[in-house]
């Protein structure tokens, strides 16, 4: 077996998830497309199976662990190179997955995987702050879920507004981020929403202990929100 099987393998067993051929077969399409796409388009910085099947597959995974997925529709706020929107999908085939990012090559490159490795989801060229106020997408989905976008009281503005009442906004973040959720709580009261809990996990293979902050959203998002991004920037909530 390959080290990124290999990884991914022990990686989701130590998860307590369990990952099936079909599911490592489009793993080892999307490692060959992203290596191969960043020698020409800066992606990621990370790479070498090992890394990719740690940093970025299994700390998408473990997702998974906080909620159920299973025929709920997710959206990817801010997704790149298709984290953590693409390996939940992989690993659960039945979610309705739409990805979003602001820069268009790394859009292509997200569509590129999907037709490539069979993977049925979303991607779309376009900003937060201005689908979230599309009837369309505007509390359409069960989940919001994004890493390494923005702050926590930036972010909140950028993905709540797609959520609808009764979902949940999975926010990926270090654990050193107990001062920044705490923070952004009155922002989140603005937006419809209360932190629920944290989740603290031990990314498998490394010595990395991610946090996933789970927000419920209660009540309607105010029209008003998304405002524009340079307001969004100038004056967060
Ligand atoms: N989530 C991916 C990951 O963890 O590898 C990518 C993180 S990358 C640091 C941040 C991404 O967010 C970039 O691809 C950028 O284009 C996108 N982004 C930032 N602000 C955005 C906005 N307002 N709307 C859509 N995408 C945005």
């Amino acid at each position: 077996m390959h080290i990124l099987e290999e990884k991914l393998t022990k990686g989701m067993n130590e998860l307590g998830l369990a990952i099936d051929e079909k599911a490592l077969t489009a793993f080892r399409k999307y490692y060959e497309l992203l290596e191969e796409t960043n020698k020409v388009m800066n992606l990621t910085a990370i790479s070498g199976e090992s890394d990719v099947a740690s940093l970025h597959f299994l700390d998408s995974l473990a997702l998974l662990k906080v909620t159920e997925f299973e025929n709920k529709r997710v959206i990817d706020i801010g997704s790149g190179a298709g984290f953590p929107g693409i390996p939940l999908k992989i690993g659960c085939p039945s979610m309705k997955l739409t990805m979003l990012d602001a820069l268009a090559k790394r859009v292509g490159f997200m569509a590129r995987v999907c037709e490539e490795a069979g993977i049925e989801a979303e991607p779309i060229h376009g900003r937060a702050e201005e689908y979230g106020q599309k009837k369309e997408y505007r509390e359409q989905f069960d989940f919001a879920v994004s890493r390494a976008v923005a702050s926590m009281n930036m972010l909140a503005e950028l993905c709540i507004p797609f959520i609808k009442v009764g979902g949940c906004m999975l926010a990926m973040k270090s654990v050193d981020s107990g001062d920044e959720v705490k923070k952004s709580e009155e922002c989140l009261e603005k937006l419809g929403c209360v932190v629920e809990r944290t989740v603290d996990y031990a990314v498998p293979h490394t010595d990395v202990t991610h946090r996933c902050v789970v927000i419920r959203k209660v009540s309607p998002t105010p029209k008003q929100y998304p405002r524009r991004f340079a307001k969004i920037q100038k004056e967060p909530l």
